[in-house]
């Protein structure tokens, strides 16, 4: 596989290197990777004017997979929108295609006291957000402000889905779900909006091709509610582009442990780019305290959806659990006045873990 590595800006590199570490121990067991990194954001910015270069995009689009730290930074907050970090990922996510935003939502038994839920509400949570990510009203047109007859303006946006946007999120949801536990959640809000009518209908239409997924559907309100109230009855959930945006960071913060959450955003062959889900948190940047395992969880997807290797993807996922269950850990995820390690001995503790699953 050959991996564009964007490190991006703040603890972006910091993380990134960690990440990187991994899956050059994993290329010493014979994992075939090839790596090459390239600048985006505000890094990219400085170097050349522009948060994603032409030869940045012509790596990413050579590549079978990117691999992404964070961008963004106070640095950049006065520049020109065109010109902000922000814009750079907007623009590889759409350059690629990449129309599936998957978004695990996993608690870990040792840092289920992270929660801002009850540890028994949590413990075990292991959920997959499913987002459209290239359509619905952050995409749609007309859009724009006017101005009324009476002379007050007025902002409007367009919320809308074609049947063959729903049916290819629709078909990735399924695929995914029968890889795990075979419960389909699809949210929408039928009872109010057209575009969530034809949501719902076309769904259930592609469904009839799973018979071994159990599909339900549930509306948006309830599921935010639902989401707090009980999470482990949810295993995979597929919401459109705004609902999952809103409901994917809700999950996220079941788990109380921002610096723990990979994500991935696929195109339709599987090609995708994979990165925490965090910023570049510039109030630790430089600090070398940073939690790499977001990241570091993001090559493990990045090999199970684009590298085909389950394997390698499930041998991280269980060397990561080692050294939580190890004890050890980076300042974010730690009890008031338990120690703590930095990124570098975060990412060798991983690294040896891998290396003992050979013992
Ligand atoms: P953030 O996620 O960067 O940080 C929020 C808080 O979480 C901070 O206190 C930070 O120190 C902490 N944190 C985040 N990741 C951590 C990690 N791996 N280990 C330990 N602590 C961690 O969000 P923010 O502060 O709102 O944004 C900072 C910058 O990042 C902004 O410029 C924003 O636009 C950008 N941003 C980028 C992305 C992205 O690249 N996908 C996503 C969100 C925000």
């Amino acid at each position: 596989m050959k991996i564009a590595v964007l490190p991006g800006d703040g603890i972006g590199p910091e993380i990134v290197e960690q990440a990187m570490q991994v899956l050059l121990a994993l290329r010493t067991d014979g994992v075939r990777v090839e790596m090459e990194t390239a600048p985006i954001g505000g890094a990219a910015h400085d170097a050349t004017g522009d948060p994603l270069p032409a030869s940045t995009l012509a790596l990413a689009e050579a590549a079978d997979a990117v691999l992404m730290g964070a961008v963004g930074g106070p640095k950049y907050d006065t520049l020109p929108r065109a010109e902000r970090p922000e814009q750079g990922l907007l623009r590889i996510r759409k350059a690629l295609g990449l129309f599936t935003n998957l978004r695990p939502a996993i608690v870990y038994p040792e840092l289920a006291d992270a929660s801002s839920l009850k540890p028994e509400l949590v413990a075990g949570l292991d959920l997959m957000i499913l987002r459209e990510l290239t359509g619905d009203i952050y995409f749609g047109q007309p859009r724009g402000r006017r101005t009324l007859d009476n002379g007050e303006p007025e902002g409007f946006d367009t919320m809308k889905y074609s049947a063959s946007e729903i049916r290819r999120i629709a078909h990735v949801g399924f695929a995914i779900a029968r890889k795990r536990s075979r419960r389909l959640c699809s949210v929408d809000k039928a009872n109010v909006l057209d575009t969530s009518i034809l949501w719902r209908e076309v769904v259930t239409e592609v469904g009839a091709a799973y018979p071994d997924v159990e599909l339900s559907h549930m509306y948006v309100d309830n599921a935010a509610m639902q989401l707090v109230r009980a999470p482990k009855q949810f295993d995979v959930m597929l919401t459109g582009n705004m609902f999952g945006d809103i409901l994917s960071d809700e999950a996220s913060m079941l788990t109380g442990s921002i610096g723990l959450l990979p994500s991935a955003s696929l195109d339709a062959n599987n090609k995708g780019l994979y990165e925490p889900i965090h910023g570049s948190a510039p109030d630790i940047a430089g600090k070398g305290v940073a939690n790499p395992l977001a990241t570091i969880l993001s090559v493990a997807m990045l090999l199970r959806y684009s590298g085909n290797d389950e394997t390698s993807a499930d041998r991280i996922e269980r060397a990561v659990r080692q050294v939580l269950s190890d004890g050890l850990r980076t300042a974010d995820i730690a009890r008031p006045g338990e120690s703590t390690v930095g990124s570098a001995q975060m990412g060798a503790a991983v690294v040896a873990a891998l290396a003992r699953q050979h013992r």
